[in-house]
């Protein structure tokens, strides 16, 4: 095992938490690169500063990785499982101080906090079973008394980029599976909330897994761009918003690299005439409010089929949103958190102002809502009617809790709202038409459907990810296609001295 890095210090003790990296299986701090706030977000106030890795502490990394594959690579899969089940034991057992940590960083509820943490065991669960998932396929006589078969092989060191608005489940969708397979890695969480991504770090290695295997280094867009031109990085996985998922995949590629990166989106949520508007109410609000609307399947644009669904839908949404409870995350019962930095907040309330200036109705107005006078970064829920979709508040992802109207006077003209942006990530269908919904499926152009489902995340053992530009690579997250990404196949031929002879053969083998 290599040093991690010349410039490692010990943590300095004094003053507010210090968040540093995890390298071969310690945790190491690196002032040499600066430091970033970490805030919570619920009361406004700085709780940390995480340390901004610089090249050397990226190489240090990569070289812990590089260094625990070859004997990592060589462990069965079903000894890499056991420690994978050993962490999917211990997760389950610590999710409610996960949740804690989350919040305490993120500023979505304890229990929204819980679900994504369940999200993610799920995600441990389904690498749980890579014995299975490795299997070979196996072909006797191919060619007379020759057979033919087909295994998977691990990359070597991959990376994980990840963003803050699942600083649990986001990366578990990826080292869970990368390592079963075989590989190492080296996470690179997102700067806002860098503490949870630590501590499964330092949960993987009580498990059993050795030094080297998960190696997290905190920062931004230096350590971004020093994992992408790593020689020894083979493989690397992104989410997060469009313009960084294009730079992560353009430069990735150019380097050589096998990349994934999951882009922004602004999911569509089409409400047809005949849908039950008590059940898309009820499941409206959640999707767009849930978690201050700091999802990236959350709904942000409802389409309304004919005005008279947007003049039925909208007080049955006032009514909803005027009770919904904003405030302290960590009480139980409360429903919407604060958005996660200051920044932000001031970023998703100038949307408002720009789609006011647009001619966008506003008809419930999150600038004035009460929770913004608490010292944590609250935002009320803001409704927009009669969105166009020239608008900015349509092209654009705002990320908060704010919600856009649109309305289509025919299912086509729906449809094409939903066709025409460039996002494609999630899209939803409420209707109680079989063959509305089956054309709706088939003709929609986005890599995941609900219908009469306003999240349609895939579990674990489907896979994850959107289309046009909410995904940059060929293969989505998790699940299935996450084997395939993190490994490569090989396929031998093979016959055995004892078979038929022929002598050289100079043309093309045949049956
Ligand atoms: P972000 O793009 O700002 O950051 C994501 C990661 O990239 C972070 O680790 C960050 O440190 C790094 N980064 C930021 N700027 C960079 C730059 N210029 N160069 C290199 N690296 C850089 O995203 P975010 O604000 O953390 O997360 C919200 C975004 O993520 C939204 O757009 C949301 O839709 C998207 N998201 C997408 C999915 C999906 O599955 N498609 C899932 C979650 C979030």
């Amino acid at each position: 095992m290599r040093a991690p890095t010349a410039a490692s210090v010990e943590k300095p003790t004094e003053g507010i938490a210090t968040i540093g990296h995890f390298i071969g299986g310690r945790e190491v701090y690196d002032p040499s690169g600066g430091f970033g706030d970490v805030w919570n977000p619920a009361l406004g106030v700085r709780s940390g500063r995480v340390s901004f890795a610089k090249q050397p502490d990226v190489d240090a990394a990569v070289a812990a990785a590089k260094d625990a594959f070859p004997a990592w690579s060589e462990t069965p899969p079903a000894r890499r499982a056991t420690i994978l089940f050993a962490f999917r034991e211990a997760l389950c057992a610590r999710t409610e101080h996960l949740a804690a940590l989350i919040t305490a960083e993120h500023g979505k509820t304890l229990e929204d906090a819980k679900g994504e943490v369940v999200r993610g065991i799920e995600v441990v669960e389904f690498a749980c079973a890579i014995p299975q998932l490795l299997k070979g396929e196996y072909t006797e006589n191919i060619g007379r008394n020759i057979d033919g078969f087909t295994v998977r092989h691990p990359l070597g060191v991959c990376a994980g980029i990840t963003p803050f608005n699942f600083p649990a489940m986001v990366p578990m969708w990826m080292f869970p599976i990368a390592i079963a397979c075989g590989n190492t890695f080296v996470l690179k969480p997102s700067e806002k909330d860098p503490s949870l991504s630590l501590e499964l770090a330092r949960m993987l290695v009580r498990c059993g897994a050795p030094a080297g295997v998960l190696n997290v280094i905190n920062g931004s867009k230096e350590a971004v761009s020093a994992l992408l031109d790593h020689p020894d990085i083979k493989a690397v996985s992104f989410v997060g918003s469009t313009p960084v998922a294009q730079f992560v995949y353009t430069r990735g590629t150019a380097a050589g690299k096998r990349v994934q990166a999951l882009g922004g989106a602004k999911n569509h949520l089409v409400v047809m005439p005949d849908a039950d508007l008590d059940q898309a109410t009820d499941a409206i609000v959640g999707a767009a409010y849930g978690s201050a609307g700091e999802r990236c399947m959350a709904i942000s644009v409802v389409v309304t089929v004919g005005d008279e669904v947007a003049d039925r839908l909208i007080p049955r949404l006032k009514g909803k949103l005027s009770a919904l409870r904003v405030g302290d995350p960590t009480q139980a019962g409360t429903e919407m958190g604060p958005l996660v930095t200051g920044d932000h907040r001031e970023r998703v309330r100038s949307y408002i102002d720009v789609g006011e200036r647009e001619g966008a109705t506003v008809v419930i107005d999150g600038r004035r809502h009460p929770s913004n006078a608490a010292p944590g970064f609250f935002l009320g829920p803001t409704l927009l009617d009669r969105v166009q979709p020239e608008m900015r508040v349509y092209r654009e992802e705002i990320f908060g809790p704010v919600l856009s109207i649109v309305r289509a006077k025919t299912p086509q003209e729906a449809l094409t709202f939903v066709n025409d942006h460039e996002f494609g990530n999630g899209v939803a269908i409420f209707t109680r038409d079989g063959d509305a919904a089956r054309w709706f499926n088939h003709h929609v152009q986005a890599g995941m459907v609900g219908i009469n489902v306003p999240i349609p995340v895939p579990m674990a053992f489907h896979s994850f990810g959107g289309w046009k530009r909410s995904l940059f690579g060929d293969h989505h997250i998790h699940g299935p296609e996450g084997v395939r990404f993190y490994t490569r196949l090989k396929s031998t031929t093979v016959t055995w001295p004892s078979s038929i002879r022929t002598g050289s053969s100079f043309t093309m083998p045949t049956m």
